[in-house]
């Protein structure tokens, strides 16, 4: 079975009906690059920055994030580098947060809430980012939106540090994107006033998940109940993948859904055609779509739209392995 996975390592990834699909990797430190490229994905999917801020006991400075960024980014050469921005709180909280004093963290100032609350703390990074994209192809995507003017405010905050830059005479992509992540039902419910703002669209089903079917994703005690292929959820990504297509409006999913090899035909059939991916998965999907056929594909998943239950998603599930 390795063998046989290496042997497409090189391959193009492309369904067997020709269309291609675009596979990239996750990572949270630096030193995860050398998996993305072993896998050789198209790019980074998701940098998972937060990781920066749980290792020390302080903030990492603008210098040390500008290296680590600019080193990713260097090392991947042109390919596309997304890096999200901060997203702590839930179940990332670093040392200097101590303790969280949120009732419930997961509904609490988590991921682009905190960022606002502590601007500072992100004009720092924003700094770090734009410096880091005159180096390579940085796109930036956004965690945890649930109102369209958290991307207004965002936008203003990367609008004046550009300013602040320039005036300083420090190079930056001045065309640099901006993504935001679709994780909460809100958002994906609204997606097409999201879009207005937005250059991408990133789809974590992690969150999604836990937020739409009301299931901890970190409580054991409930997850039996955490299912990807909850009508609910299957719906919702219909909705935002529909949604983001007719708009021409880049989308990818860089949930661990993304990189389940049992569940791609399901995407592919919902439109899906960028995946972002722990770097161990990128060749199991890469499988999984070179032999598939969308439109084979596409009639199953338009019945698996209809399933009233999860167990009946699952029979159909079922078929969609060949
Ligand atoms: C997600 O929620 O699916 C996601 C990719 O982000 P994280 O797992 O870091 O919350
Ligand atoms: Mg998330």
């Amino acid at each position: 079975r390795q063998a046989k996975l290496q042997d497409i390592l090189n391959s193009r990834s492309i369904t067997r009906d020709g269309v291609e699909i675009e596979l990239f990797g996750n990572i949270e430190i630096p030193d995860d690059v050398e998996q993305v490229l072993a896998a050789n994905a198209g790019g980074i999917g998701l940098f998972r920055s937060e990781f920066l801020f749980l290792s020390e006991d302080d903030l990492p400075t603008e210098e040390e994030q500008y290296q680590a960024y600019k080193a990713v980014t260097e090392r991947m050469g042109g390919q596309p580098v997304i890096i999200r921005t901060i997203d702590l709180g839930k179940d990332k909280i670093p040392k200097w947060q101590t303790e969280t004093d949120s009732p419930n963290p997961a509904l609490g100032l988590t991921g682009v809430r905190l960022c606002l609350a502590e601007a500072g703390m992100f004009r720092i990074q924003l700094r770090a980012l734009l410096r880091a994209s005159a180096h390579g192809k940085i796109k930036l995507l956004v965690p945890m939106l649930s109102h369209v003017g958290e991307v207004k405010q965002v936008r203003r905050h990367i609008e004046e540090t550009k300013a602040q830059l320039q005036r300083e005479g420090i190079a930056f992509d001045d065309a640099i994107e901006l993504g935001g992540m679709i994780e909460v039902p809100a958002a994906a419910l609204t997606v097409a006033h999201f879009l207005h703002h937005l250059d991408f669209a990133s789809i974590g089903t992690n969150d999604l998940i836990q937020y739409t079917l009301a299931v901890d994703r970190n409580d054991d005690a409930v997850s039996h109940l955490y299912d990807p292929v909850h009508p609910a959820v299957l719906q919702l990504l219909e909705h935002i993948i529909g949604t983001c297509n007719r708009m021409n409006k880049p989308i990818s999913m860089c949930g661990e859904m993304a990189g389940d090899p049992v569940l791609t035909r399901i995407l592919l059939g919902l439109g899906l055609r960028r995946f972002s991916m722990l770097p161990t998965q990128i060749l199991k999907v890469k499988q999984q779509v070179l032999d598939t056929d969308l439109a084979e594909v596409r009639d199953l998943v338009g019945q698996l739209l209809q399933a009233e239950n999860a167990d009946e998603a699952r029979a159909l599930l079922k078929q969609l392995q060949y």
